[in-house]
């Protein structure tokens, strides 16, 4: 991993010297060797304080988009897009993959410095700064998880969905982390008409946890942020791999691994086998 940092912390140094950006949004140390938190590096010395190692999680691709989007302000004049490079694991190059199918930024807009671990990603970082191995036995437990799920009855299932979403305290922590929550006004904060009741009841815990997962079925890239962040400690990841599983199966597609085609769910065909088209 410092190897890694050090990629990095040269690649940094020579595209905010070269002039190449105005921004390099990355990872530096917090408090102590065990805490990472996102960080702009706008001037050339800061590029020293960028990091690489296992505690990088945070998709940072969510710095890209939306009203606080670095793509989108802070640096240029309105009319001008700033110049960003970004730290991309492979999460993060998936999520970039999606965003650019969702036409959200353009692939020329952005600076890749890629950390790759051999798995299928929709873009290729401009340059690899490092590899890393891909975390087999994590994703195995989550499956031997799914698995136990699918053999539930269907009232086992409910009665788990509901003590788990009875926790939900509404922080939406698992919204603001998310590179596609990027609704300028998300349909839980609307009044008129209020679609989801804004108390932490189950129903309402219901509808928003469930609303939330079917907003990113088929988008969802599974950089588990929502889940790491969930105070509640509400398996997320579960509810978001299970329902990737489904459009795998049933529409052969995987998230973020295209920046050519529509999720399922964002698009249709006219000669579909069902009848709601007609
Ligand atoms: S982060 Fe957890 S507790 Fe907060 S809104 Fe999301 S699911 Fe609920
Ligand atoms: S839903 Fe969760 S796992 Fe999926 S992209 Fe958003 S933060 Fe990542």
């Amino acid at each position: 991993m410092l190897e890694i940092t050090q990629r990095i912390q040269e690649e940094a140094t020579r595209l905010l010297q070269d002039g190449k950006v105005d921004v390099v949004i990355g990872y530096h140390l917090g408090s102590d060797e065990e805490e990472v938190s996102p960080c702009f590096v706008i001037k050339e010395p800061q590029a020293t304080n960028l990091v690489f190692n296992e505690h990088c999680t945070h998709n940072l691709a969510k710095y890209l988009v939306g009203r606080e989007g670095y793509l989108t302000s802070h640096f240029r004049p309105s009319d001008e897009l700033p110049r960003v490079a970004v730290v991309a694991h492979p999460a993060t190059l998936r999520a970039i993959a999606g965003l650019i199918q969702e036409h959200q930024f353009k692939r020329e807009d952005l600076i890749i410095l890629g950390v790759v671990d051999g798995s299928q990603v929709g873009v290729e970082p401009d340059v690899e700064v490092g590899r890393i191995e891909e975390d087999s036995e994590e994703r195995k437990e989550l499956l031997t998880r799914i698995r136990e799920l699918e053999d539930m009855s269907v009232s086992e299932r409910r009665e788990y969905w509901q003590r788990e979403f009875s926790k939900c305290i509404r922080c939406y922590a698992c919204r603001q982390v998310c590179p596609f929550c990027y609704c300028e006004q998300c349909i839980a904060d609307e009044n008129q008409p209020q679609w989801i009741g804004k108390s932490p009841s189950l129903p309402n815990n219901e509808m928003w946890n469930l609303i939330r997962a079917f907003h990113l079925t088929g988008r969802c890239i599974a950089c588990r942020e929502c889940d790491r962040v969930c105070p509640m400690q509400i398996p997320l990841s579960l509810l978001n791999e299970k329902l990737a599983a489904e459009v795998l199966e049933n529409f052969g597609y995987v998230a973020g691994t295209d920046v050519e085609t529509a999720a399922p769910l964002d698009t249709y065909k006219v000669d579909d086998p069902d009848d709601f088209i007609r």
